[in-house]
């Protein structure tokens, strides 16, 4: 009784999200129903033989498993009515579940993949997605643009040369994201340098499948502002200090930590040692739809795994926005802080 009024309160308990990519916000259900409006192949038609197909199995998780679902998603697209229904979709179940604050960060290239389109037309029908869905139901999205290091230089150099040469720049933030054990992010160097002299923020996934080492050099030769999980740096005493001196924020997703198989078991996770170091961090989705989660089920398990209490996640909330790559920090204070004090 007393827990299922707690899962209440958490799904009222206004929420921010930092970490949460749009490929992997599109869920089983709207597949199905995007295909029969606008077309675009699906292995099957069905949510029994879709869903473990697109969903992770809780009972088989490994890191590799996880990312091949992404693949699977790159061929759908085949419409700009499609792109723009599950952008929508994706924007309009973040608010739903009371999120207020949400970076949504996705790959133009993805969704252009499939027919070709031009990256650009592909932004501007994202834009005018999430400017409706989140007039409609009342959140706030700042777009972060993804690049992949599995893709290679030459095709992310392309996408942020074209990014940044819009006119009106709708990404205000960039995030790497790939596969951190097979290669490096050196030769990525020059376009970090390029994203944060025009203002952008940087967050890198690191220290999740690979070690601290990642994140430390994250930190120490890319200048990340924010790291993609991070979890690892607990195994670095000496980096645990340095991301608390640098102020550089831990997007942190529980639930995909698990299902990559990263972290073994939920007992397992460091999420009270990186809450306890004074570190800041926040709680994710990372992929909802891959997760079959939303974020009041992360907010869920901080209270009833980890014994989080509502002036914690207050203080959490407040270091997200903190932390946002939001320009403009007196509108989001002025607007949502006072949910958090
Ligand atoms: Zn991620």
């Amino acid at each position: 009784m007393k827990k299922n009024k707690t899962i209440d309160n958490m799904k009222a308990f206004p929420k921010v999200d930092l970490h949460r990519h749009l490929e992997g916000s599109v869920r089983p259900e709207t597949f199905i129903e995007v295909s029969k409006k606008y077309g675009g192949k699906l292995p099957f038609y069905d949510l029994v033989n879709l869903k473990p197909i697109f969903q992770a199995d809780p009972d088989c998780c490994d890191f590799k498993t996880f990312l091949s679902k992404f693949n699977i998603y790159r061929d759908f697209y085949e419409s700009k009515e499609a792109i723009q229904e599950v952008t929508y979709r994706a924007v309009k179940e973040a608010a739903l579940d009371n999120v207020r604050y949400l970076e949504l960060r996705f790959s133009p290239t993805h969704f252009a993949a499939n027919k070709k389109f031009n990256e650009s037309d592909v932004i501007l029908w994202m834009e005018e997605a999430i400017g409706i869905a989140s007039k409609d139901y009342n959140i706030i999205v700042t777009p972060i643009l993804t690049i992949s290091r599995d893709f290679g230089l030459d095709l992310a150099a392309k996408t942020v040369n074209l990014v940044l040469g819009m006119r009106d720049r709708f990404f205000c933030g960039l995030d790497i994201a790939g596969n951190e054990t097979i290669s490096s992010l050196k030769p990525f160097k020059v376009l970090f340098e390029k994203v944060k002299d025009a203002g952008m923020g940087l967050t890198v996934h690191a220290g999740e499948a690979g070690g601290p080492v990642n994140v430390r050099e994250a930190l120490l030769v890319f200048h990340a502002d924010r790291i993609g999980h991070g979890i690892r740096s607990v195994e670095d005493e000496a980096l645990m200090g340095m991301i608390r001196d640098r102020d550089v924020m831990l997007e942190v997703c529980i639930t995909s930590n698990l299902h990559t198989g990263v972290v073994k078991s939920l007992n397992e996770h460091p999420i009270k040692k990186i809450k306890n170091s004074g570190v800041p961090f926040c709680l994710n989705t990372d992929d909802p739809a891959v997760s079959a989660l939303c974020l009041t089920d992360e907010y869920c398990k901080a209270v009833f795994d980890f014994g989080f209490t509502v002036e914690d996640l207050n203080k959490m909330n407040l270091s997200a926005l903190y932390h946002s790559f939001y320009p403009d920090k007196n509108y989001l204070n002025k607007n949502l802080s006072f949910l958090w004090e």
